[in-house]
């Protein structure tokens, strides 16, 4: 072996040392390679700053009373403040007892899982949980604001005083009428959560009646007049005797 064979066997050597080290498929694993240097406090920024938390938002729910949410919706919002501030002033108001409702649903739609819900229009009462329909209910807050929104929670959980006193075998007129009741109370300042005067009480109910009848002016006109018996007279007595 002369200087330059000895040479090329290396050389041959360190070929055949790659060939295997690429002929068992490893990976490749790129980026820098490690250091035993300790890091820096650059590299220890946390991803979630103390004055942050992991606690969930809160659900939502009306006075504890779970809300099922299947669609969400700034609008939900304004329903369960609503049904807050309507359950709270039928508490207070009536001699008997009031019978709250038991739960609530924010649905995308009528659905086939009961009877009832396959019903649902707008908003109704199933075994005593108040549901809606989200899209509906933010067609009503788009042509009326947040008061459209508070007379039909105001009409719904009407019907639940109606259950409550038996003044009503489930009158629509009267739900309406009592919603009217409710919304006096809001008109004359007794409310924490909304106000209004009459002239934007009545834009509100008006704009409500007419979303949920499609704009047909004969039922408008009738639910408005419903309506407008409860906001003037405030009685659920007189509510009962014009609209049993
Ligand atoms: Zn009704």
């Amino acid at each position: 072996m002369n200087r330059n064979g000895k040479t090329w066997v290396s050389a041959l050597a360190a070929v055949s040392a790659l060939l295997v080290l690429s002929g068992c498929g490893t990976s490749t694993v790129e980026g820098t390679p490690a250091t035993d240097a300790a890091p820096t406090t650059s590299d220890l920024v946390p991803l979630i700053s103390p004055d942050q938390t992991l606690e969930p938002a809160p659900a939502l729910n009306v006075n504890g009373v779970p809300v099922v949410v299947e669609m969400e919706s700034p609008v939900n919002q304004v329903v369960v403040k609503a049904a807050e501030d309507v359950t709270e002033f039928w508490a207070n108001k009536l001699p008997t007892e009031f019978n709250l409702p038991k739960g609530y649903a924010a649905l995308p739609a009528s659905s086939s899982k009961t009877e009832c819900y396959a019903k649902l229009d707008f908003a109704r009462f199933c075994q005593g949980e108040m549901i809606w329909e989200v899209p509906q209910m933010e067609a009503v807050q788009a042509k009326g604001g947040d008061g459209s929104v508070l007379v039909v929670v105001g009409h719904e959980i009407g019907h639940r005083v109606q259950s409550s006193t038996g003044i009503s075998k489930g009158g629509e007129r009267n739900a309406d009428c009592l919603s009217g009741v409710y919304l006096a109370s809001v008109r004359d300042g007794k409310s924490s959560r909304f106000k209004g005067n009459d002239e934007r009480i009545r834009f509100a109910a008006n704009n409500a009646f007419k979303t949920i009848q499609y704009g047909d002016e004969t039922i408008v006109r009738e639910r408005m007049a419903a309506f407008a018996d409860g906001l003037r007279l405030g009685s659920v007595e007189q509510c009962s005797a014009l609209h049993p």
